[in-house]
């Protein structure tokens, strides 16, 4: 029997183009002798409509954002079963950041009992805020950089005082970073106060909680995590960023960054990033898929920076190349995710 796959795309945030792009390359990979796919598009407005089942792929991305289908209340999918012609077997939320990546949409398909790919509630919640995120890899004692953090109100009471303690506590230079998005969007590096005021105004303006890390000089190093309570590393990849740092436009427009893959670490290195990617799963009980970002000093020591609990997923994503180096090629990664999906909602019942 076929799979009746339910792909959501778009969305309300940033990334609601990139989303699109993703479900486009998505369907072109599924197997129609395997999968019937039903497509649900979240418009920017944050409507969702339902579009036709998908009998072919897509020729162009236009062609997924339905301007007339059938407009659905989120809370009206079903899980398909022998009367319910109208469900899902499975969701496929191909959404980043908040509303897609951060455990609202994965909360909502838990209520419905709804299998779904990717990781659960908690794992997206705590993986979108990178506060919290933090403080359990320091639980798991996984090595950071120093960071403090703080939320607009305190700002706002003592903006000097503020100032000079990041001062004291991490030097220049550092990072701000509104706690729950990606895309570094709203991140700026500080080399001085100047710069550190107009950082904090803009990272207040995308969110009421900020951290504030210490600035390394370091390589930028990923691996792809997959797997529900047995994952498994990719290969290491490299991102070498065409600007001072991996910001918004080094990431999406200016072309200019590159990714190296397999990334040139040793099998040292190697065997302890992969070490410390499953700890940092496993601490965040992480599952489905993540892809683990860390910094490499030239001193040679690792930090982990993040997770990414959906990370970009076109087929020329990081995630989805690391697999195809590993041999893992597309197609088969999004079956491999449909079925930890199926896997872990059965081990619920
Ligand atoms: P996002 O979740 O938006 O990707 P990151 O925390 O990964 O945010 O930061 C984006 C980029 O900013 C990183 O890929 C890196 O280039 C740079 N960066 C972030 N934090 C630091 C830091 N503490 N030291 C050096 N570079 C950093
Ligand atoms: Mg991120
Ligand atoms: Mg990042």
């Amino acid at each position: 029997m076929k799979t009746k796959l339910g792909l959501l795309y778009g969305g309300k945030s940033a990334e609601h183009e990139v989303s699109l792009q993703t479900a486009m390359a998505v369907i072109k990979a599924l197997d129609l002798e395997k999968f019937d796919i039903y497509p649900i598009y979240i418009t920017k407005e944050g409507a969702w409509v339902k579009g036709p089942q998908l009998t072919a792929p897509v020729e162009n991305v236009e062609e997924l954002a339905f301007p007339n289908g059938s407009q659905v209340a989120p809370l009206s999918l079903q899980k398909a079963n022998e009367t319910n012609e109208d469900g899902y077997d499975v969701l496929f939320p191909l959404l980043h950041g908040p509303n897609g990546e951060d455990g609202t949409v994965q909360g909502m398909f838990e209520l419905l009992n709804l299998p779904y790919v990717g990781n659960g509630v908690l794992a997206s919640s705590a993986g979108m805020d990178k506060v919290i995120m933090k403080n359990i890899f320091a639980q798991a004692g996984l090595p950071q950089v120093k960071y403090t953090w703080l939320i607009r109100s305190e700002w706002e009471a003592n903006r000097e005082e503020v100032y000079n303690q990041v001062e004291a506590e991490l030097g220049y230079p550092n990072f701000v970073k509104p706690a729950n998005l990606g895309s570094s969007v709203g991140i700026s590096k500080c080399s001085n106060r100047e710069e550190l005021e107009k950082a904090f105004v803009e990272a207040f303006q995308f969110d009421r909680k900020i951290i504030i890390e210490e600035g390394v000089t370091a390589r930028e190093i990923e691996i792809g995590v997959l797997g529900n309570d047995h994952p498994a590393c990719s290969v290491a990849g490299e991102i070498i960023s065409g600007k001072d740092f991996y910001d918004y436009t080094a990431k999406y427009t200016d072309g200019k960054s590159t990714m190296v893959i397999p990334g040139d670490v040793t099998e040292e290195q190697y065997a302890e990033l992969s070490k410390m990617a499953i700890t940092a799963f496993k601490s965040l009980d992480c599952s489905g898929l993540v892809r683990a970002d860390f910094f490499l000093t030239k001193e040679g020591d690792f930090y982990i920076n993040e997770v990414n609990t959906m990370p970009g997923f076109t087929p020329f994503s990081m995630f989805p190349l690391l697999w195809k180096h590993t041999g893992v090629e597309y197609p088969v990664l999004i079956e491999k995710l449909v079925q930890l999906a199926q896997e872990r909602y059965e081990e619920k019942q």
